[in-house]
């Protein structure tokens, strides 16, 4: 026995040699297209990131067809991944495993079914959730949404679109979904050559599906809503500001940018007088008044179709002599990412400013300030810096009582930092 070590842990120090077993679906019989990377440019890749530029590759041999998997290698032909190839994408090839794998039934079931674990002990007790979100679950270019018996899938790459049957087929298998839809109307697959397209790929599907989020029951387009439906990345937060909002009995609350109301309900299911939700969308907030009734939520809601910045400059409009008393108790900030791209991030800094100095002269002494950010390209230690400065123009001090991140079926994978994008603060407004 080693000093100190007592006899159950000495066992347990034991070194363990695992012996590698092929997977059932690795070593693929035929040979592939060989994608060999440039000096220096193999190393993101062997950290995990799976996109392969142009301008990374040395020499492809024997050109693939689009969609065609392919085996990556560094300069030292050593083994960097099997990818996806497609010539019309920046991103030539989007690399699914580190190892030489066929990408067929049995990998797609491995890798949804590991998906599925993560979320069902992430995320227990929850019926509707995002069961694989692409390069957080290793699978560049699919997204799969469960919305109750309700599949609704999203490939964004050419290589995944043209798997996209095999891949409802693992769905079916797993899932026995009611049905599966195909929500792939984003402008983002014309980047890959791909037209978009709505539909039921299998089952039956007509009218919209009742999903219970938090206690709450809401009406879920698959085939129209936003994103595929419903923002699923809020679902733990929608819970956790609810909760916050809690401690005050009776609050007045004011959910700007509420669309179908996942926060602006919560806070009311969970005890405030009054919910003021703000969104621009007409569909949505209609959809938002049905969801108040649904959950006899009615006589607490307020509605309001407008431009939240628009709102917010003619709420907080005061004439000289004027004194502005803050009306709520609580204010959400939940707007959409102001940024497409990097370059776009001043000018974002600018909109969320504003909104900033506005929601905070709206705010109570005592009061909370739940605010997000879903840009990937604005961290959170700038989101915060902006707050901050917003707070120091009105002269308003702040106590951070909750950092926020998006909900777990929305994995981060730090070494791929575009699946990072949520982030969000609670405030309490100390005066
Ligand atoms: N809080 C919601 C998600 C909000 S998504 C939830 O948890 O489910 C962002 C919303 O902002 C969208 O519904 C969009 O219609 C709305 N929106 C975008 N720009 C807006 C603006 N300037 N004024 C009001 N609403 C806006």
């Amino acid at each position: 026995m080693r000093s100190g070590v007592c006899v159950d842990c000495a066992s347990r120090l034991e070194p363990v040699i695992i012996l590698k077993r092929p997977m059932s679906n690795a070593l693929p019989p035929t040979q592939l297209s060989v994608v060999t990377l440039k000096r220096g440019e193999s190393d993101r890749i062997v950290a995990g990131h799976p996109w392969v530029y142009d301008g990374t590759i040395a020499s492809v041999r024997p050109r693939p067809a689009d969609g065609d998997a392919v085996w990556v290698r560094d300069v030292k032909g050593r083994q960097l991944g099997t990818g996806l190839w497609n010539s019309k994408s920046k991103i030539l090839v989007r690399v699914l495993a580190a190892e030489k794998v066929e990408i067929n039934t049995a990998f797609f079931t491995d890798r949804i079914q590991s998906a599925l674990t993560l979320r069902r002990r992430a995320l227990p007790a929850t019926n509707s959730f995002r069961v694989v979100n692409a390069e957080g679950d290793f699978l560049s270019g699919l997204i799969v949404d469960k919305y109750e018996d309700v599949l609704v899938l999203q490939t964004s790459a050419l290589g995944m679109d043209q798997r996209k049957h095999e891949i409802v087929a693992v769905l079916q298998e797993l899932f026995a979904p009611r049905a599966v839809v195909e929500r792939n109307d984003i402008s983002s697959r014309r980047l890959e050559g791909l037209p978009e397209q709505v539909g039921v790929l299998a089952g039956a599907l007509a009218g919209p599906v009742t999903v219970t989020l938090n206690g709450l029951r809401f009406a879920v387009d698959p085939l129209g809503g936003h994103k595929t439906g419903l923002y699923l990345d809020q679902q733990v937060n929608q819970r956790l500001v609810a909760e916050l909002i809690a401690r005050t009995p009776g609050a007045r609350v004011l959910d700007a940018f509420s669309f179908i109301g996942g926060f602006g309900l919560a806070a009311a299911q969970a005890g405030a007088a009054s919910v003021y939700l703000l969104d621009q969308s007409e569909e949505a907030l209609a959809a938002a008044r049905q969801h108040a009734q649904a959950n006899g939520l009615t006589d607490r809601c307020s509605f309001e179709a407008v431009n939240v910045f628009d709102w917010l400059k003619a709420r907080t409009a005061v004439g000289t002599n004027e004194k502005l008393i803050p009306p709520f108790d609580a204010v959400i900030l939940d707007p959409p990412s102001f940024t497409r791209n990097r370059a776009a991030v001043p000018d974002a800094l600018r909109g969320y400013k504003e909104i900033h100095v506005r929601a905070l002269k709206l705010v109570k002494s005592g009061g909370l300030l739940a605010t997000f950010c879903c840009s990937h390209h604005v961290d959170p230690v700038t989101f915060q810096d902006v707050i901050l400065s917003a707070a120091f123009d009105t002269r308003r001090l702040l106590r951070r009582v909750a950092v926020f991140t998006q909900a777990p079926d929305h994995p981060i994978i730090p070494s791929i930092p575009e699946t990072e994008y949520l982030k969000g603060f609670a405030f309490e407004v100390v005066r």
